[in-house]
């Protein structure tokens, strides 16, 4: 069979690269993607395969039990896999919902926690891809612009692959269960006197004239890993296929890996029907939204602000791969406030599963799209839940406490003046004197339904 090779993506000459070419964008900047030669499978070989994929969870090959590597045939630019870099990432849970489906207005709500992944975000199925493509290429340093997770993120893989990495992060703009992870796992962490979108211009810079990898997800095979998120979910579901995906939209590598994954699948006749996309963004960091609205597909950036630092992300960069996504899946854009963000959050926290606040956009998003008449309340929607709740404590303790603002600023006591309506929503925690009668009385009190 021929093998993969890199493209230019998009409309127009379409330029072709082999695949190990350091490059990540072509020279007039649109972006590249990795093609990947697929058969046409019959019937008989695609259920030969879904039972390989199942055989494989009770194997003890590491390549087996990753969640990313065990669906290799979809993987082949990575062949012929003697260089992996894996902390057995992916096997992330699919949840039932019922305290966000009823507060959604939808009869069941699932959700696929990619929080559950080693480092406690999406990036992980994105960053062993990419940074086994690190080691066979033969970098010795890597590096990316971070808004926390994928700084995280790479910071472990590089250093399970015994390689040097560099963080760029947007001074005091990221949560701290990130950063101390990439302090942690020892990369050079840089603080960036800008935004991310200020970090993610230098990086490319450095990296350029630095003869340094780059691993943001402009980097192809990034969206390589992250599209395997879809698969391992079809698995578990028997392959059945959802009615809606629901993804948070920030750089909007994920969107892209996902209607990437729809594309091939499909067209190797793996699939037959391709769920819908949509694609949810925090109101103040919605360029895509804006773009949809329009419906003029010229990206024009904005100046992001919201708490959901995740996503907190004005120029992203798959902007157009999104919108591939988008029309190949039959996808909408939607946007949602911080009110609807914080509150969905605590709606997940409700069902006993945490989550950052960008992963609550999707949760927000479906109530909204419920509302509107484009989710109806018997689909099977599918929520993907992109980052773990202690990634960002800061934020749990603020809305529960009431004291939730756009533009935080932490001193030695936290103040600030967009003050974030919680809605009755937050669980205060009190202080009370160490006496048994006290609590006893108190805890009775809250037992009493409220009048
Ligand atoms: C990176 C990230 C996002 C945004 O994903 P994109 O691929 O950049 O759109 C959303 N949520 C969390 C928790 C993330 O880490």
């Amino acid at each position: 069979m021929e093998k993969a090779f890199l493209r230019t993506f998009g409309k127009g000459p379409a330029k072709q690269y082999a695949i190990d070419q350091i490059r990540y964008k072509d020279d007039d900047g649109s972006l590249l993607e990795v093609v990947n030669p697929l058969p046409e499978y019959t019937a008989e070989q695609v259920s030969g395969l879904r039972e390989l994929f199942s055989l494989r969870y009770l194997s003890l090959n590491p390549l087996d039990r990753s969640g990313v590597w065990r669906y290799r045939e979809f993987l082949p630019s990575f062949k012929p896999f003697d260089n992996v870099v894996t902390l057995w990432e992916g096997n992330t849970p699919i949840y039932p919902l019922p305290v966000c489906a009823q507060y959604a207005g939808m009869d069941a709500l699932l959700a696929k926690h990619q929080g559950n992944n080693p480092t406690g975000s999406f990036k992980d199925n994105g960053m062993t891809t990419a940074v086994t493509m690190a080691r066979k290429l033969g970098a010795r340093m890597v590096a990316c612009a971070s808004t926390g997770n994928t700084s995280a993120s790479m910071a472990a893989y590089a250093a399970r692959a015994r390689m040097k990495s560099i963080v760029f992060i947007p001074e005091g703009q990221i949560a701290y269960g990130k950063l101390s992870q990439a302090l942690d796992y020892g990369a050079l962490t840089i603080q960036i006197n800008g935004d991310f979108d200020a970090a993610m211009n230098v990086v490319q810079d450095v990296c350029e004239k630095g003869n340094i990898y780059l691993l943001n997800s402009i980097n192809p095979f990034r969206i390589e890993g992250q599209k395997t998120i879809m698969i391992e979910m079809l698995h578990q579901l028997g392959w059945s296929v959802p009615d809606w995906i629901i993804v948070p939209g920030g750089n909007l590598g994920n969107s892209s890996s996902f209607g990437k994954a729809f594309y091939e699948l499909k067209s190797c006749g793996f699939i037959d029907k391709v769920p819908r996309l949509a694609i949810i963004q925090a109101r103040g960091a919605g360029p895509l939204y804006k773009s949809y609205i329009a419906s003029d597909r010229t990206l024009k950036p904005v100046h992001a602000q919201t708490r959901a630092t995740a996503i907190k992300i004005g120029n992203p960069v798959s902007f157009s791969k999104a919108w591939y996504a988008v029309d190949y899946c039959d996808g909408i854009v939607e946007d949602v406030s911080e009110e609807d963000i914080a509150i969905a959050k605590s709606r997940i926290g409700a069902d006993g599963i945490g989550s950052e606040p960008a992963s609550a956009t999707t949760v927000a998003g479906c109530k909204k799209l419920v509302e509107k008449g484009v989710i109806q309340k018997s689909d099977q929607v599918m929520c993907i839940l992109t980052g773990h709740l202690l990634k960002d404590p800061d934020y749990s303790v603020e809305f529960h406490k009431d004291e939730l603002y756009l533009d935080v600023e932490r001193k030695t006591t936290v103040s600030g003046s967009q003050k974030i309506d919680t809605r009755g929503f937050s669980n205060k925690p009190v202080q009370l004197p160490a006496d048994a009668s006290v609590l006893l009385d108190y805890i009775e009190k809250k037992q009493q339904p409220p009048s």
